[in-house]
This record gives C-alpha cells, structure tokens and sequence, in this order.
C-alpha cells in the first residue's frame, strides 16, 4: 500500500529517529474519511481506524512501541510523556519525551503540525499549532521548556512545520486577525495578507516567526509539503471540506 509520507531530508542522519507527515493516501477509510483517517473523534468506524494506525506505523517501520497522541484542544497545554506504554497522554496540544520507542503524534486537517528534536539529548517533542495555539503561544512555550526542563538551549532545537493551511486558502476575519496581531505584532502584521478585500492568514509563516523570536536558528527550521487545502488527494482539509473529514498524522521518536 503506498501512503503519503513527507520526511525532513535534514534529519536522514539521525539514524534511529523515525518521523514523518503522513497525508491521506494508503488508508482503508471510505468516504470522507478516504483513506488513511487516524482520529477515532471525527465519526469514522472506530475499527478502519485502528487497521489505519496499524498499517502505517508498519509501513514506517514502527514495530515496537506505541504512537502517543492527544485529546488536542486548541490551546498550550504541554504534557510530559514518561510512560512509553500509553496511547494517549490526555488533554493538550503538545507532549514531549527522552522515552526511546515512544513515538508521538499529532493529527491535525489544516493546523500546523510541528516536529521537535534535540539530538543531542535524544529529545523529541510534538505541538498542534492553529490560530487559536498561536494566540496561546504553545511553540514558544515548548522552547522554553524545553530549555527550563532538560537544559536544551533554543539554538540546538531543530522544528519542523508540516502540511497545513496556506496563505492561499486560508481566509481569516477580524476576529482571528486582530488577537493575533494584538499578541505578536509587528511578525503576525507580516503574515497577514490582503487580497480583494479578504484578509489571508499564513499560518506556518507566523509558527516560523515567533519560533525563531523564541531563539530557535531560522536554519533549523524546516517547512515540509504544501497547503492541505490545495492538495485535496493528499490531505485532508477542515476548511476545504466544510463538513465531515479525516485527520493525517504527525509523527516523531527515537527507536533507540
Ligand atoms: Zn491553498
């Protein structure tokens, strides 16, 4: 079965860390779910998504160990991933980990998905980042745990921003933009675009922004694969749908 799997050609050298954006293809979900649909929370058969999850992670060659995920909620809670036997860690919108085989995931129709590593302390670490997880601040909070936690200066995290939204399709209102320009400033001004009287939102472009405020080097951070909206056989899209749809999976860990 072939699947939509988007890697970080940068991160090939660590050989024992498995991650990935995966899109839609490969699954065995019908109808707006078609196919590789990995939340069990959008009205899919619960049992075409367990047969998803596991075909994939076979397909990326986890054998051991689990994909941790979330009750995401859209706002900054990070939650602490210290037991690699748990499929999901609770209610939040990142986690992060030094468990080897604990892979964790984020699942995401258009928000940003976001990969963390720190190499050198084999540290991996996940954030679900929409509008709402910006206003929250929820990529510059992990930064800064993971600095007051595990010691990791901002400069020797690596992030990268996956599928999601683009300025292309992702049609904001006041009411989205102003909050977010009230927090950020001047860098959300800079990742608003207007066109015919729209107002155009670039989603990843202010993740970028404000990761690299927070200190994370502009070199070590990655965009991988295209707005979801414009890619209707290899994304889902929440926005493009307008109704029931799947969600893809973000994954990251260390084997070993
Ligand atoms: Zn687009």
């Amino acid at each position: 079965m072939e699947f939509t799997w988007l890697k970080v050609p940068q991160w090939e050298k660590y050989e024992t860390l498995l991650h990935g954006f995966m899109g839609r293809r490969g699954g065995k979900s019908v109808g707006p779910y078609a196919g590789l649909n990995v939340s069990y929370r959008v009205g899919d058969d619960a049992k075409i998504v367990s047969q998803n999850v596991c075909d994939m992670k076979q397909a990326v060659g986890i054998h051991d160990g689990r994909i941790i995920t979330m009750k995401q909620i859209h706002g900054d809670q990070i939650i602490d991933v210290k037991d690699r036997n748990i499929k999901e860690a609770g209610e939040g919108d990142g986690m992060k980990t030094g468990e080897k085989e604990a892979f964790l995931g984020i699942l995401t129709a258009d928000c940003v998905p976001i990969l963390f590593v720190a190499p050198e302390e084999k540290i991996v670490a996940v954030v679900h980042a929409g509008w709402r997880g910006i206003l929250a601040g929820i990529a510059p909070k992990m930064v800064r745990l993971l600095n007051s936690q595990h010691g990791i200066s901002p400069d020797a995290i690596e992030a990268a921003l996956g599928p999601a939204i683009g300025p292309c399709c992702y049609e904001v209102k006041e009411d989205v933009s102003r909050p977010l320009v009230e927090r950020w400033g001047k860098i959300a001004e800079l990742c608003i675009e207007h066109r015919d009287g729209k107002t155009y939102l670039d989603l990843r472009r202010l993740n970028r922004a404000i990761l690299e405020q927070a200190g994370v080097p502009s070199k070590k951070i990655y965009d991988i694969g295209p707005c979801t909206s414009c890619s209707p056989d290899e994304f889902f899209s929440y926005r493009r749908e307008k109704k029931a749809t799947g969600r893809q999976i973000s994954f990251i860990g260390w084997a070993s």
